[in-house]
């Protein structure tokens, strides 16, 4: 089983970490799910390149032009990366959110959009100015697409619409049944944007394949630095939209009109949603991790990633007060990012414990999918919110969780020293 693969070479491997009982401990990083270490490849990509970098689009000078060469590939090897279709656009942006608050300003004024309250804040908020349909939680892949099949029935009258669904939940690691959900999508004469905040890190995403229309993700859960994400997909609703920022590089023409105002002619390519200077080592970081995971390959990749999950599991089902949180069963298909509350434990707690005792780093709370949560916990309470969280009272249900998740980089001994400390 091991011999799938050897975890790829990240960031911070070798920083130690004091412990409270004295000594210093390798750090276990256990929390892919909100940023992942940096690929090594991809942080010697970008030194690489750092010493040449200079303004993009606009300059005539020699590290102008590589530098633009190199913004403008790394847009293809990100297309090609998605699976894009010709015409699709890859606008970068800052982040997952970004790319979603983007597409949220660019449906038509009409458009009515479906999300389930399952959904990470990032998929579940940035629509709250559209007319939205929030869909209950499914308890299993079949029940999501019969409960958008019926939501997209019953809508009236039928104008645009706009599903919004997570490829993979960052609470659950559970793959949702994106391609069902998309074809159930078109067969109602909807279209639809997969968050691929959680998948991509792990799976390959095809929007060809998945038939999705749009796809948005971010670059420091997929091995690159902090700062860039990625929206991808139809041109037409983005090419008609106002741009997300107004300013230089969005625009192709500026006049001065004679009443006094101005008019403004905008790109029609994605750079008309990328006024200001770009993130150019960004979206460079981001294609050197395409390509890095390409060359890895998925398939490794998804092997040994299973292996650690299944590690984790075995190791946490010997502990009894360990309730392991799940939307559609513990068979579920899922990513390496698995949540779970300790009977008799407050979650951050749990978490503080690990991190100064055992030098493991994960995360406790609500995991910016409040609703989702509660609904696993079972639990009805108003909590403070993602860090103030107040304990439950002795017998009482948790009211946040402890989540635990991995990726390319984990070595056996993260997952290994995690288990140990929990039991
Ligand atoms: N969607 C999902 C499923 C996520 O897990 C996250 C990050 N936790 C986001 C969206 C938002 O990503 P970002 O914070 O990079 O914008």
């Amino acid at each position: 089983d091991q011999s799938v693969c050897a975890p790829l070479p990240v960031l911070g491997r070798d920083v130690t970490v004091p412990l409270v009982t004295g000594g210093e401990v390798a750090y276990a990083a256990l929390d892919y799910a909100a940023s992942a270490p940096a690929l090594q490849r991809v942080w010697d990509d970008v030194a690489a390149y750092a010493p040449y970098y200079g303004s993009v689009h606009r300059g005539a000078g020699y590290l102008s032009q590589l530098s633009t060469d190199l913004f403008e590939n790394a847009r293809r090897t990100v297309a090609e990366f998605l699976g894009c279709r010709a015409g699709d656009q890859v606008v970068f942006t800052r982040s997952t959110t970004d790319s979603l608050n983007l597409l949220a300003r660019a449906i038509p004024a009409d458009c009515r959009v479906f999300v389930f309250e399952t959904e990470h804040h990032a998929s579940l908020l940035p629509w709250r100015d559209a007319q939205v349909t929030y869909l209950d939680a499914p308890r299993t892949p079949e029940q999501a697409v019969a409960i958008l099949e019926r939501a997209l029935a019953d809508r009236e009258p039928h104008g645009p619409a706009l599903v919004c669904v997570t490829g993979a939940s960052n609470v659950t690691g559970e793959l949702w049944p994106v391609r069902e959900l998309a074809a159930a999508a078109h067969a109602h004469g909807a279209r639809i944007v997969l968050d691929a905040a959680q998948l991509a890190p792990h799976h390959p995403v095809s929007v060809t394949d998945l038939d999705v229309d749009w796809v948005a993700f971010s670059g420091h859960k997929l091995y690159a630095p902090f700062g860039s994400g990625v929206l991808a997909g139809r041109a037409d609703w983005l090419r008609r939209a106002e741009p997300y920022l107004a300013g230089g590089g969005a625009s192709r023409r500026v006049t001065r009109r004679t009443d006094g105002g101005v008019d403004v002619e905008w790109h029609d390519s994605a750079a008309r949603h990328e006024a200001g200077s770009p993130n150019v080592i960004g979206a460079y970081s981001i294609a050197s991790a395409c390509k890095a995971l390409t060359e890895a390959g998925f398939d490794t990749l998804v092997a040994r990633e299973r292996y650690l999950i299944r590690k984790v599991r075995e190791g946490l089902a010997g502990v009894p007060e360990v309730k392991i949180l799940s939307l559609f069963g513990d068979d579920a298909p899922r990513v390496g990012v698995i949540s779970f509350v300790v009977e008799g434990w407050n979650s951050s707690h749990f978490a503080a414990a690990l991190s100064a005792e055992y030098g493991i780093g994960v995360r406790d709370g609500l995991f910016c999918a409040h609703p989702l949560v509660r609904t696993l916990l079972g639990s009805d309470a108003q909590t403070q919110g993602e860090c103030g969280a107040p304990e439950a009272a002795p017998g009482e249900k948790s009211l946040n969780a402890i989540r635990v998740s991995f990726g390319a980089g984990t070595p056996d001994e993260h997952v290994e020293r995690f288990v140990t400390a929990v039991r």
